[in-house]
């Protein structure tokens, strides 16, 4: 028995679990010799797509079509109308009219996904680093070192997929505490001491996530004084207008990793605000409205604070002091509140945290980023014949959709492609 897996996945998110769905369908439809093997090592203890975001009536960014499965395969059984046939929902998400069902109902068809795939995933296992096995000259496997419920582990691959997501970013100077909190933490902090008994919140950013944010605690929490600040003049629209959108294309893809350094770099800088410091318009307007009726009310509770930035946080027993700058007047003021949470975004994953030793087999571009072919595959020297792969940090060479939903079903069956190509290639070699 071979006990080489084809492929370890690093992160069981939605893009290793699209990944999962694409193997499924490779071996099922591929002679016995072809088939796959793939194991995925997950750090949380169960399937979660950014559980403390899971807030009520925030909604999707991305149509219901582009789940796991349909841009890849439209037939597939883990289509999210499948899904909703399954609950036996599909007539009245018909009759809802949306393209854009809530994360709660997303996250709902996510697990459902990812409860076929159980017997593949070690939860509760975070992956250390990367060993390559070496056989003379030739790097002819990589070692998956994780920290699991039973310690360490060694899951030998002849390909390794990362798919470790996104991470929350604090600014510089920054620390998480009882009452200084980052977004993704929201809801379970919320459900804690000092979350419960907090009357009084400060949010910081002008993104989509600090949108949500305020509008929820100003909706779910009675009473709560809550200011947003943040340096724009004012939150600024996502653009997801028709062509613009298309930057989230398969198709776009092919056209941004051909594109020249500085095309791409237009690219970015273009149709950056589809995704990067704006929010929905809906929300915007939403917002805005809780604003007038306070103030025609006057009892006003949402307090915007634009141009405005945060100089200092200082934490108290039992609160904390920010020293809010604004940035017209040149003044700054104190603002107390029980809790602040910062909205302050997220960067991509870290591959090479992730890869330890391995990195060393991976080539650099100019920029020091990794040098990604087409297929995702990090380009290594003729001396190795294993693959690294990367779903996600992968926006310099691939473009906007890299850490995204977009793209995530075609994405997932390019790379089993591509696993599958080699798997026969090396199986030409050994005849
Ligand atoms: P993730 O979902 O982040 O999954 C990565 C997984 O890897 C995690 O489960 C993590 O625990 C695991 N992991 C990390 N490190 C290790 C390790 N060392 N060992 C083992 N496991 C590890 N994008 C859209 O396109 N549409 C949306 O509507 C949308 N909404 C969003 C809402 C919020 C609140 C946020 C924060 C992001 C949203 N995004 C959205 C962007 C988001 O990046 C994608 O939705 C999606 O999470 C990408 O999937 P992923 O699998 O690449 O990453």
């Amino acid at each position: 028995m071979d006990d080489t897996d084809d492929i370890v996945a690093v992160g069981f998110g939605p893009a290793n679990l699209a990944l999962a769905i694409a193997v499924h369908e490779h071996n099922a439809a591929a002679a016995p010799g072809r088939r796959l093997r793939a194991a995925f090592l997950e750090r949380q203890p169960r399937f979660g797509w950014h559980r403390g975001m899971l807030l009520a009536d925030a909604t999707m960014q991305i149509s219901f079509l582009k789940d796991l499965a349909t841009l890849r395969n439209p037939a597939s059984r883990f289509t999210f109308l499948t899904y909703l046939h399954q609950r036996s929902r599909l007539v009245d998400f018909i009759n809802h009219k949306t393209l854009f069902p809530t994360r709660l109902e997303f996250h709902d068809y996510l697990e459902w996904a990812a409860a076929e795939f159980t017997g593949q995933v070690a939860y509760g296992t975070t992956v250390t680093g990367v060993r390559p096995v070496v056989d003379g000259e030739r790097v002819v496997a990589l070692d998956v070192v994780a920290d699991g419920p039973a310690g360490e582990t060694v899951r030998r691959a002849r390909n390794v997929v990362i798919g470790t997501g996104i991470e929350p970013v604090l600014p510089p100077g920054v620390t998480r505490s009882a009452r200084v909190w980052h977004s993704s933490e929201l809801l379970g902090n919320l459900a804690g001491p000092e979350g419960r008994a907090a009357a009084r919140f400060a949010v910081i950013g002008a993104g989509q996530s600090s949108a949500e944010v305020t509008a929820y605690l100003h909706q779910q929490v009675p009473d709560a004084q809550v200011h947003a600040v943040f340096s724009r003049f004012g939150y600024s629209p996502a653009d997801d207008t028709p062509f613009a959108n298309g930057v989230f294309d398969p198709a776009a893809v092919d056209e941004f990793f051909v594109a020249p350094e500085s095309v791409k770099e237009k690219f970015r800088y273009y149709h950056g605000n589809t995704n990067y410091s704006v929010v929905d318009i809906e929300l915007i307007e939403d917002l805005y409205r809780r604003v007038y009726r306070e103030r025609v009310a006057g009892r006003p509770r949402l307090h915007l604070h634009h141009l405005s930035q945060v100089a200092r946080v200082d934490e108290r027993d039992r609160s904390v002091v920010l020293q809010v700058r604004a940035m017209a007047e040149e003044t700054v003021h104190e603002l107390e509140a029980d809790v602040v949470v910062y909205a302050t975004g997220y960067r991509p994953m870290q591959p090479g945290a992730v890869l330890g030793e391995a990195a060393e087999l991976c080539k650099r571009a100019g920029s020091g980023q990794f040098r990604i072919e087409r297929d995702y595959r990090i380009t290594t020297g003729d001396n190795v014949h294993c693959g690294i792969y990367l779903q996600g940090g992968t926006e310099h060479s691939h473009g906007l959709s890299s850490s995204l939903l977009s793209t995530s079903a075609v994405r997932a069956g390019e790379i089993v492609d591509s696993v599958a190509a080699g798997r026969k290639e090396r199986a030409g070699v050994r005849s």
